[in-house]
């Protein structure tokens, strides 16, 4: 390609992406279509990449509903994340703002959770998942649990049982694991979280509509069953090793 056709076809590249919010804007509220998985936000986030592609974690979770999660739904928490820090000169970690949930803006617990969230769910997850947890893990979960069997049972019930929006978690406190879940994009790091339900998520399943709808429509109880085949028990370990 010489140089002319080359500065034509990315200035065409260029209108696309210009173009594409006034487009859309009218029918979203949070267009992200300026924000390719990948890329480069104009913040301090970035949208986390998927470390698989959309289709990877077929049949259990469908390729339609991991692009629309990642490229809008994630995407959308990283752009709205980045806007509402903009200017504020802060530049701490997402873990530390989570950790202080309390002393910011409702949009940025919403969307600071979502990013931190979402990025754990897909670091979670694998297409060489499912199968029993081992070494380490398999025995916090026995020792704080019972057995795994106890522990799925507890996960699962969390998952079904948390009204509307929000997550379900496995989580590494002082000496146990424990189950709990949260409302909307909260997240068992923040301050604002019930004391003895505070640690550090190493696992977390998504029980937003937008997460498995398309695919299970009202039927959360059979997401939540496929999720067990996708949970990548290595990237769970390594988290607990790290908490
Ligand atoms: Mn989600």
């Amino acid at each position: 390609m010489d140089k002319r056709t080359f500065l034509k076809t990315s200035l065409m590249g260029m209108g696309g992406l210009v173009a594409a919010p006034f487009i859309s804007n009218a029918g979203e509220k949070n267009n992200t279509s300026l924000l390719e998985p990948g890329s480069v936000a104009d913040g301090t986030f970035e949208l986390t990449p998927l470390p698989y592609s959309y289709n990877a974690l077929e049949p259990h979770i469908d390729a339609r509903t991991m692009e629309i999660h990642h490229s809008r739904h994630h995407a959308s928490y990283v752009n709205n994340l980045n806007n509402a820090l903009k200017g504020t000169g802060d530049n701490r970690p997402l873990e530390a703002i989570m950790n202080n949930i309390s002393s910011y803006s409702t949009t940025i617990r919403n969307n600071g959770g979502g990013h931190f969230n979402h990025r754990l769910f897909w670091e979670v997850m694998s297409p060489d998942g499912g199968g029993t947890p081992h070494g380490e893990l398999l025995t916090a979960i026995n020792s704080s649990f019972g057995s795994f069997d106890k522990f799925r049972e507890l996960f699962a019930g969390a998952a079904a049982t948390r009204f509307g929006s929000g997550w379900a978690w496995l989580v590494a406190t002082e000496g146990k694991l424990m189950v709990t879940s949260t409302p909307n994009q909260d997240n068992p790091l923040m301050d604002i979280v019930p004391a003895n339900e505070r640690g550090t998520p190493i696992l977390g399943i998504d029980v937003w509509e937008h997460a498995y709808y398309l695919k299970y429509q009202n039927r959360r109880g059979d997401y939540v069953s496929a999720f067990w085949n996708v949970i990548d028990w290595n990237a769970v370990s390594a988290k607990l090793r790290n908490a």
